[in-house]
């Protein structure tokens, strides 16, 4: 006897990917201690690069790491600076 009523797709696919460019500026769960919510992207990679609005302290987050915690964007970076810094294709244009 087979069930076909689960022959279906799972809803899995729910939690999109969030996209960050080089220069957002995110808003996180948690505060820094200097109270500063707000973090400017400037590093993408294996690690998110972050520097706290509030204080000027730097630190680096995996990407799934920031992805928990951001909340909110507070302001968008730019999209062709970030590609100019991400995963190079294999084209000498
Ligand atoms: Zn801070």
């Amino acid at each position: 006897m087979r069930n076909l009523a689960f022959d279906t797709l799972p809803p899995m696919s729910g939690r999109p990917v969030l996209e960050l460019l080089l220069g957002d500026v995110v808003r996180l769960r948690r505060a820094h201690p200097c109270g500063s919510t707000e973090w400017l992207v400037d590093r993408l990679g294996a690690d998110i690069g972050l520097r706290c609005q509030g204080c000027g302290r730097h630190v680096l987050l995996e990407r799934r790491q920031l992805e928990s915690r951001v909340t909110d964007f507070v302001s968008r970076g730019d999209a062709a600076l970030s590609a100019a810094v991400g995963p190079r294709p294999a084209v000498g244009a």
